[in-house]
């Protein structure tokens, strides 16, 4: 018998047939979408080259081949429903991809699918079949090409090509942008894997209910761009975006009945096993945990090799959900202590030669998964105790759906993510309240956790701008790759303003006060991009037309074009006129500064706190940077203190910056730091800083000083935390750490002269004058409570008779409540029978307080009653017991008037 292929041999069989046919390989993007804040993760190979198929980004390459890294457990995209139930779908999972951006189309795509599956992986043709689009509302037309080509393969059964309406074979990114029709592949694995035999009506098929025919790949063909949902326009430009899940033809390839039971699996569940103890047939009595706890270590070690750490909201809570979700399923199999970090270790040893960034992360990943397990296990109980609790109310009241903000609550303080509370609801044949759970979230601020399938598609005036750039390309007034851009190295000369437009529409003129989009042939100002702001500066007539555009910021609208976005502030330029740009030289300058201060400070940060601290954000501005990175506590003051002394040594120590364009497989296997959440192309700037002795290596596109002690001086101004797990530090560097500095100093130099101390004096000077001044405070206030005490000693006598009854009614200076209650006991004290309503205005704001002596408690007064009725009148309430209620209000000029209640309120109640 033939050895079974390994799944690592498979990915790279897949990735070898396409490099043979010409594709470039590209590594996996991160499961953190590059540039894409609206879109929560990589749930498709696409989304990496989302930009090309707009247009707003151009590729060195044509063909590409990947294995992409998947997660479908949010938005439209989340199978984790499914996960642990089926053998065919996972939280995290690795997509195929052959990728044709303009060059080959159907013909060779299917050609090729069909050459790999029947020649390479040698499968049977009789199991194969495929589908393609035909339109339920007869609007777009059959793709007809597409079954033509099927029908040509050597071998393939032409009674295997079925028609699909739009649901199953029309694909779209969004509501417009491009999209097509596409081809799926699917694999009969056999009668014998129906799962619904005996259901009376059932009859297997593609795209049927039962688990005999799987689809393994899905070939898009991305050929109109929807602008409307009844428009639909060609593409110039065809492309090819296929997905193929990698798990399923895995488990195809090494003929096993299910993803779970592939060496991509195994080893995992063998390590839970190993943990449980369970015997095999155990194990296969309980698989659903076994699957979670192996398909949640995948994506949780995955996620945090990305950055993504558990925590609260968006991403980092849904990464905290699978692990507590995969920690609840393993105590059903009596796991009580922590156990994931064992089953990732696994997941690190057997993905970590393809995915490097498992071994390069595996602390932080081991860390963070049992830090996050103790943590669960800390709330976990109480909060299933109370959920039971929950689910027996709902079922006693014969309802069946758990209300939300129910929901709501025992992840907020019980730390039950939603997930877990409705796979226990529904193990019970109740369900959960999905949007009050949501609608909870937001109201407590935390994001929910859901995105958008692919994030914003933006660029809707692309079209503007590609036809600009195509008519003056063909006119040879811009190069054929578009403007050229060179932020590193100042340009030489005058270029001609080759375009104006304003509010969207290009314009041959403007005019003062006009804001306006400037297109030239070339510029040397920064786009913003990699945290790093656009530059600003200004563009003027270099023909004597004595005309300014100020240039506020830029703008990278389609591929290849960037325009300056500027208003104009003196005279009329006009599309033709020769103009000159020049960069605000001084703030690129302090940017400059800021961002090459950035990476040392990244570096200082890796040596004090250890590899886990991160990038997960970042600005560079002229005044100042700003880094977020992952560490799971506060910075210690010695912490902050010894990043910054060490970014400041590496200045004085003057490196040289090293800035070298090479491939990013070639940066990456060298080890520099890539970036979460950063795109890349296949070409990559690398920054190192140092000689013999290297500092620093990062991948980066910024623009940077040329030796470190350009930056001058580096302080720390801020450290605070900004989410779960994520740091935040504030610096400045060059002129605004020196002013920063003067101005410290000439505060110190103030109080030193003010107090007349010298500098090593000023703060224990500040110490005995601050502890003087609180025991003056304390004397003060020892003074008031004797002279409000002494003024009611001298009113304590000045009762008034009210039926017979003695009362006080009084409002007392400054005294505070602890200082009315002195009085009232005083009183008591004097008058075994009676009634005290003692007042006070503290500071604006009225205290009442009413004492009723207990004999008259039983005839019909009450403290409590007295002082809610005087309050009212100073706009306040209060309550309390029947001989003693204290109350507050707002307006104290009214406590004269409402002292008056007093008698009014005994005349009516006392019997
Ligand atoms: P399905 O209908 O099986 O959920 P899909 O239509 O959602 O698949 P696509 O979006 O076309 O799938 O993704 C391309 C390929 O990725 C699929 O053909 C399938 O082989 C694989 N795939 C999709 N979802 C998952 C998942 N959750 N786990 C593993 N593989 C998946
Ligand atoms: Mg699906």
């Amino acid at each position: 018998m033939q050895a079974k292929p390994t799944g690592a041999a498979i990915r790279q069989d897949f990735i070898d047939f396409f490099v043979e046919h010409g594709h470039t390989f590209v590594p996996s993007s991160s499961l953190v979408p590059g540039g894409d804040s609206t879109l929560l993760f990589t749930n498709a190979g696409m989304v990496q080259f989302k930009d090309v198929f707009l247009g707003t980004d151009v590729r060195p390459y044509t063909r590409a081949v990947d294995s992409q890294k998947c997660l479908r457990v949010s938005g439209k995209h989340n199978d984790l429903d499914q996960v642990g139930r089926d053998n065919t779908h996972h939280t995290f999972f690795e997509m195929l991809g052959n990728w044709s951006f303009g060059d080959y189309y159907k013909k060779e795509a299917i050609t090729w699918a069909w050459q790999l599956l029947t020649e390479v992986w040698k499968l049977p043709k009789d199991r194969i079949w495929a589908t393609y689009f035909k339109d339920e509302l007869d609007q777009i037309p059959e793709d007809l090409e597409a079954a033509d080509i099927w029908l040509t393969q050597p071998g393939f059964d032409p009674n295997h090509l079925l028609p699909f309406g739009r649901k199953d074979n029309f694909w779209e990114m969004a509501d417009t942008g491009p999209c097509g029709p596409d081809t799926e592949i699917h694999y009969d694995r056999g009668p014998e894997f129906c799962n619904m035999q005996g259901v009376p009506g059932h009859i297997c098929g593609v795209n049927g209910d039962c688990e005999r025919f799987l689809e393994i790949w899905n070939n898009v063909f991305i050929q109109y761009n929807r602008l409307s949902p009844t428009e639909l326009v060609p593409l110039e430009k065809k492309h090819v975006d296929t997905g193929m899940g990698f798990e399923r033809i895995v488990s195809i390839l090494q003929d096993v009945p299910s993803n779970y039971k592939t060496d991509l699996f195994m080893p995992l569940i063998r390590r839970v096993q190993g943990l449980t103890g369970q015997s095999d047939a155990e194990r296969e009595a309980n698989l659903t945990p076994y699957r979670v706890i192996a398909d949640h270590a995948r994506a949780t070690a995955f996620l945090i090799a990305d950055g993504v750490v558990p925590g609260n909201i968006g991403r980092n809570y849904v990464c905290r959900m699978l692990v507590r979700r995969a920690a609840r399923f393993g105590m059903k199999l009596d796991l009580h202590k922590p156990f994931m970090a064992e089953v990732a270790q696994v997941v690190i040893d057997e993905y970590g030669d393809f995915y490097p960034e498992l071994k390069k992360n595996a602390p932080a990943i081991l860390d963070n998964l049992t830090r996050e397990e103790k943590q669960f296990q800390k709330t976990v109980n109480t909060g299933l105790e109370y959920l039971n609790e929950l689910l027996a109310d709902l079922k006693k009241s014969e309802q069946g759906v758990l209300d939300g903000a129910l929901a709501f609550d025992l992840y907020a303080t019980h730390g039950l993510p939603l997930e877990i509370t409705r796979d226990i609801a529904q193990e019970q044949g109740l369900d959960v309240d999905t949007q009050g759970f949501q609608e909870a979230m937001e109201a407590h601020r935390l994001a929910s956790g859901a995105g958008k399938e692919f994030g914003d598609m933006g660029g809707g005036d692309v079209e503007i701008y590609a036809q600009l750039v195509e008519s003056l390309t063909a006119s040879g007034k811009l190069d054929a790759k578009g403007v050229l851009y060179n932020p590193y190295k100042s340009v030489e000369g005058p270029g001609e303003v080759l375009a104006l437009i304003r509010e969207g529409q290009p314009v041959t003129a403007a005019a003062v006060g006009d804001p306006v989009e400037v297109l030239l042939p070339r510029t040397d100002f920064y786009v913003e991009s990699g945290g790093q702001v656009s530059d600003t500066g200004q563009i003027v007539s270099a023909n004597g037309k004595e005309w300014t555009i100020r240039v506020n910021g830029m703008r990278k609208p389609a591929a290849g074009v960037i325009v300056h976005l500027g208003e104009v502030v003196r005279g009329q330029p006009q599309v033709g006129d020769l103009a000159k740009a020049q960069v605000d030289t001084e703030r690129r300058k302090a940017i400059m500064r800021n961002h090459t201060a950035t990476h040392l400070l990244h570096a200082a940060l890796h040596e004090v706190l250890g590899d886990h601290a991160r990038q997960a954000g970042s600005l560079v501005a002229p005044d100042r940077l700003r880094f977020d990175f992952n560490h799971p506590q506060p910075m210690t003051r010695e912490e902050i203190l010894d990043v910054e002394a060490r970014v400041n040594q590496a200045i004085l120590a003057n490196y040289p910056l090293h800035i070298v364009e090479k491939s990013l497989q070639e940066a990456i296997d060298e080890g520099a730091m890539a970036l979460f959440g950063e795109k890349y192309g296949a070409e990559v700037r690398t920054i190192t800083i140092g000689d013999e002795e290297v500092y620093s290596y990062e991948l980066c596109g910024g623009t940077h000083v040329d030796e470190t002690g350009d930056i001058g001086l580096f302080l720390i101004t801020y450290e605070g935390s900004i989410a779960a797990g994520v740091r935040r530090i504030e610096a400045v560097t060059g002129w605004q750490a020196y002013e920063l500095a003067r101005e410290r100093m000439n505060i110190l130099d103030q109080t030193n002269h003010f107090l007349g101390t010298s500098p090593a004096e000023t703060l224990p000077r500040v110490k005995s004058l601050t502890e003087s001044l609180s025991a003056a405070d304390k004397e003060i206030e020892k003074l008031r409570t004797q002279l409000v005490a002494g003024a009611f000693d001298e009113q304590l006598d000045s009762t008034e008779e009210i039926e017979g009854v003695p009362v006080l009614r009084i409002v007392l200076p400054n005294a505070d409540m602890e200082a009315l209650r002195e009085m009232a006991d005083k009183f008591r004290q004097k008058y075994p029978s009676g009634v005290a309503l003692l007042a006070s205005d503290l500071d604006g704001k009225p205290i009442l307080l009413a004492v009723v002596t207990d004999d008259l408690v039983k005839r019909g007064l009450h403290a409590g009653n007295l002082v809610k009725q005087v309050a009212q009148v100073v706009g306040g309430g209060g309550g309390g017991r029947p001989t003693l209620a204290q109350a507050g209000g707002k307006d104290a000029s009214k406590l004269a008037v409402a002292l008056d209640q007093v008698p009014v309120y005994i005349k009516t109640n006392l019997k």
